[in-house]
């Protein structure tokens, strides 16, 4: 008889007066967070390899409900394939699947989502979710595009101890999501012993790389069973001369990071590559480089292609590297006509072109706005600088006014719930400067409810001093004077 579980993409989390479904998604898949009733999490913890009549007669044992009442609220969810929405609550699709030989069960219990009250609208989580922990700012390129705060910061660096420490409370409070970035991370010192305590704790750190691999690091990539993931590998063109002119690097690094992806195909670790288009390597001479050196690789599941966008800390300006949108259409073209030719497995998208918000319509403004994601940093997200500072994003580095803690002396609860961090969620308009719309806007409550703004973006916009002003697409948002668009 068939058994059914939690589907294991998902992990369930209780907040006090609502739960959560949340994703456990993998390298560049998109975070999903569903809201449910508590009710509802605690008939699901009852789904750990058991039949469907076997769980429904528990809870309705549970909850003294008849077994067809208890089917009709939950058995929808079994095999769902589209997203559900009951009431206040929504599911993503699969939420219950079949249980198969070695899938991982997770093990909650109901009394895990007891509730007094219930309130199912979005608001700031008691306990991160999401960790992203930045181990060090050491390169071994220089690229023209790089958006991280490197000068000066390069040296910082947190003992292994520090780090222990962190990853055992984030187990302990539950946090779904611990990731790893750099730099490189393969260049702190002491990089295997923090990965493997991450798998050990059921954690997958989702590396990205652009230092070529050696073939004992891939091996020990291996060992580690880091290989859940796949590893993603910057490349931007195969085109010797202006991969080195975009990443400031020389001879042997090509074939090197040609013989990484070798090696990764030798021992069949999957891998994922990222494409950043900049000037240097803006042509289809570059693309097609790529693509015949990529076609026919049999571990590469995934080739995503961004423009390179105008970074806060980069020495060069944004003229000095970026691509126009002339040079973008061609290749947006010849990505399709790869696609239709079916060379490789998955789809290519074209490049996304980052929106002109000085162009807009006050219209289209106001839509955008409304439906912005929300910024997740310090709602259910923490980013962990190299020297145990904590930012609530990763490209806002130590701006000062983001930074809300320092693991090195606190917890991470004591982060998450210190007046740094809960002033700068609950934000008062009394402390928005009066050259802001912000400090006089009539819709300030709704906007930074939970939603908020993209911080980085405003950073980005009008400069790191007027960290107050609008979110770019708000329709209250000042002239954009910097140069951070294609034309
Ligand atoms: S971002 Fe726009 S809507 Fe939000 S508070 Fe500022 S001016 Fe008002
Ligand atoms: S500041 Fe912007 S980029 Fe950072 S987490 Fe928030 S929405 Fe995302």
């Amino acid at each position: 008889m068939e058994k059914y579980i939690i589907n294991p993409k998902y992990a369930l989390r209780h907040g006090g007066n609502k739960s959560y479904i949340i994703s456990r998604q993998d390298n560049a898949e998109i975070t999903t967070i569903n809201i449910i009733h508590p009710i509802y999490a605690m008939m699901l913890s009852f789904f750990k390899a058991i039949t469907k009549e076997s769980a429904f007669q528990q809870i309705s044992e549970l909850l003294h409900l008849s077994a067809s009442q208890v089917e009709s609220k939950i058995g929808l969810l079994i095999g769902n394939d589209s997203p559900i929405q009951a009431g206040a609550s929504s599911f993503p699709p699969q939420v219950i699947v079949e249980y198969k030989e070695g899938m991982k069960i997770d093990q909650y219990k109901y009394s895990d989502f007891l509730y007094n009250d219930v309130d199912l609208t979005m608001s700031r989580f008691d306990a991160p979710i999401d960790i992203i922990c930045n181990l060090t700012l050491q390169c071994a390129t220089s690229c023209v595009y790089c958006y991280a705060d490197r000068k000066g910061n390069q040296h910082k660096r947190m003992g292994i101890e520090t780090l222990d420490k962190i990853i055992d409370e984030a187990k302990k409070i539950g946090v779904i999501r611990f990731k790893l970035m750099g730099g490189e991370v393969m260049l702190y010192d002491g990089w295997e012993h923090i990965v493997h305590k991450l798998i050990d704790y059921g954690y997958q750190p989702d590396i990205s790389i652009k230092r070529p691999m050696t073939e004992e690091e891939i091996i020990k990539w291996k060992e580690l069973k880091a290989t859940t993931n796949p590893i993603q590998i910057s490349l931007d063109t195969a085109i010797k001369e202006h991969l080195y002119q975009i990443l400031q690097v020389s001879d042997p690094y090509f074939e090197k990071i040609i013989e990484t992806i070798n090696l990764l195909e030798k021992h069949h670790v999957k891998y994922i590559v990222h494409t950043v288009l900049n000037r240097y390597n803006d042509s289809i001479d570059d693309i097609a480089s790529l693509v015949d050196f990529f076609k026919n690789r049999k571990y590469l599941k995934k080739w995503m292609f961004d423009a390179a966008k105008c970074s806060m800390y980069n020495s060069l300006k944004y003229r000095d590297y970026k691509t126009s949108l002339e040079k973008l259409k061609p290749i947006g073209e010849y990505l399709q006509s790869i696609n239709k030719q079916k060379i490789f497995p998955f789809e290519l998208k074209s490049p996304g072109i980052p929106l002109n918000h000085n162009k807009l319509s006050k219209q289209q403004k106001y839509n955008l706005f409304e439906n912005r994601t929300m910024c997740t940093g310090n709602l259910d997200a923490i980013y962990i600088l190299p020297d145990g500072k904590v930012t609530i994003c990763e490209e806002l580095y130590w701006h000062p006014k983001f930074i809300i803690g320092d693991l090195t002396k606190q917890s991470i609860m004591e982060v998450w719930n210190s007046k740094k961090a809960r002033d700068m969620f609950f934000l008062n308009q009394s402390s928005i400067p009066d050259d802001s719309p912000c400090s006089n806007c009539p819709d300030y409550t709704e906007c930074r409810k939970y939603k908020h703004i993209c911080w980085r973006d405003t950073l980005l916009g009008y400069g790191s001093e007027k960290w107050y002003y609008p979110d770019l697409t708000c329709p209250r948002a000042p002239f954009i004077t910097k140069d951070i668009y294609l034309e």
